[in-house]
């Protein structure tokens, strides 16, 4: 067992027993203090109040008849050993009725020689036993002559507190074996789902993109599992998407090249002679490679927007010029393509601080789109509306739209609808690049058979210039 398992296990278990031992501790210093204060107090009480008995009425006596009066008069269920003792320490007659020449010096009996009353817990010097004992002066004419003690056993009161403690410890270290194997059943359920959830990121590491981590719980390791799956999903989506697009692109690089090979090996073969074929040879030969020239710029920008290098090189300038410019770019492919191409421009300027490459590049996509997708008969169109703070350019069709299933996706990098006209799935994604990069905002909404209205939405440019203004 390794890991956060055994850490979690071990750090349970050593609070646990901490808790348990102070627990214990605190157990056996109440039952000792219990055991042993009641078994003091009622041998100070009793022995107390006979010798203040002694002392009142066998005061006159001298020490030994004091002790035979004592032992004549100690109470017969006194199950304390009673001794009498002279100023040395030694006894004089004891309960027993004996006479010992045993000298006694634990400090009850030094206490009851110099202070006063004296209480003893300990070893018996002589018996090694454990003894509680209690030592008060006995006086003769108001001047201590002896002194009387009392003493019982402890070692049933030891036998006593040592059983229950041992019961105490029995109930801790069931406590302790209960938690240790509460703290495993708890480190289960927390590393469960994280091994579970690592066993799924290294089946991703090794390629397997469809590896998926169970949810286990609805906490923060589930939420995690929540979101690596998202991140597979969308690690698997991507990669779905580029291999779509790899062959897509090599699609799109095979079909002019052929062409382009074909025509070439044509007008070889043909020695140049006739004119009229060589012309028409040529005019796709330059056509298919524009059209190259086209596929292999957008791959560029997209890879540079990728790596964060796609840079403006902004001027002030007027956005009417460059709708004018791609209006006459289109002009003539809507009369050859039978489709209705209207621009409404605003009278007064629109001044816009923008790359204008970037701009046209953004329009001549946008119409191209248009023109992909709608059929002839049908129109294309392109305003303006401008407010305070901002113009929005609305490039409308009246083509084939899109599905609301692919309209969240238009603008996603190598996304590209069912129809065949679709290109790479790389346009609407740098234009919406590029129109961020400009502070703007891109939007598309379409109905699927009417037609689809692209926006761009640009910032204008703070102040008017003399120039503007006086127009
Ligand atoms: P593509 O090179 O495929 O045109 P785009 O990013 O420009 O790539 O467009 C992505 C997809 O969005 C297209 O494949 C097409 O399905 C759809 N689309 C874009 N513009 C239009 C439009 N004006 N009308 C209908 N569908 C469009």
């Amino acid at each position: 067992m390794r890991g956060i398992r055994a850490r979690l296990v071990i750090h349970f278990g050593l609070i646990l027993l901490l808790i348990v031992l102070v627990l214990e501790g605190l157990f056996y210093w109440a039952v000792h203090t219990y055991y042993f204060g009641t078994a003091t107090e009622t041998l100070v009480t009793r022995s107390t109040t006979f010798t203040n008995f002694i002392n009142k009425y066998a005061d006159s006596y001298h020490l030994r008849d004091k002790a035979r009066y004592i032992l004549e008069n100690v109470s017969k269920e006194e199950t304390a050993k009673v001794e009498v003792l002279d100023l040395t320490g030694k006894v004089i007659l004891n309960s027993y009725g004996f006479q010992t020449a045993e000298v006694i010096e634990t400090p009850d009996v030094l206490n009851a020689l110099q202070t006063g009353m004296g209480l003893y817990v300990g070893k018996s010097p002589y018996t090694r036993e454990r003894v509680v004992a209690v030592s008060n002066p006995l006086v003769y004419m108001g001047e201590q002559v002896g002194v009387l003690r009392y003493s019982i056993s402890a070692e049933p009161l030891y036998a006593a507190v040592y059983r229950i403690a041992m019961y105490g410890a029995g109930v801790g270290v069931i406590v302790v074996l209960f938690a240790f194997t509460l703290s495993l059943i708890i480190a289960k359920r927390i590393v469960g789902p994280i091994q579970e959830l690592t066993r799924a990121a290294t089946q991703m590491a090794t390629g397997n993109f469809s590896a998926r981590a169970k949810k286990q719980f609805n906490d923060e390791v589930g939420t995690l599992a929540e979101a690596f799956n998202y991140m597979a999903a969308e690690i698997s989506k991507n990669e779905q998407m580029k291999n779509n697009f790899i062959s897509s692109v090599s699609h799109e690089l095979r079909t002019p090249l052929t062409s382009i090979k074909g025509w070439g090996e044509t007008l070889i073969s043909g020695g140049l002679e006739d004119k009229e074929e060589t012309m028409l040879g040529l005019e796709v030969i330059s056509k298919e490679t524009d059209r190259l020239i086209g596929l292999v710029e957008e791959l560029l920008d997209f890879s540079k927007f990728q790596s964060g290098e796609l840079k403006l090189s902004t001027e002030r300038l007027d956005l009417r010029d460059i709708v004018e410019d791609v209006r006459i770019q289109f002009g003539l492919r809507a009369q050859d393509e039978g489709i209705d191409f209207f621009v409404h421009i605003p009278p007064s300027p629109v001044p816009v601080q923008v790359d204008p490459n970037r701009m046209k590049q953004i329009f001549v996509n946008l119409l191209d789109n248009a023109f992909k997708f709608t059929l002839r008969g049908g129109s294309i169109q392109i305003s303006c509306q401008t407010d305070e703070t901002h113009v929005k350019v609305l490039v409308s069709d009246t083509g084939e739209g899109i599905a609301p299933k692919d309209l969240p996706h238009i603008t996603e990098r190598f996304f590209k609808g069912q129809s065949k006209r679709s290109g790479s799935g790389l346009g609407l994604a740098i234009c919406k690049e590029i129109v961020h990069l400009h502070g703007g905002q891109f939007s598309v909404s379409s109905t699927l058979g009417k037609g689809t209205t692209v926006t761009v939405e640009l910032p204008l440019a703070q102040s008017l210039t003399p120039e503007e203004k006086s127009v």
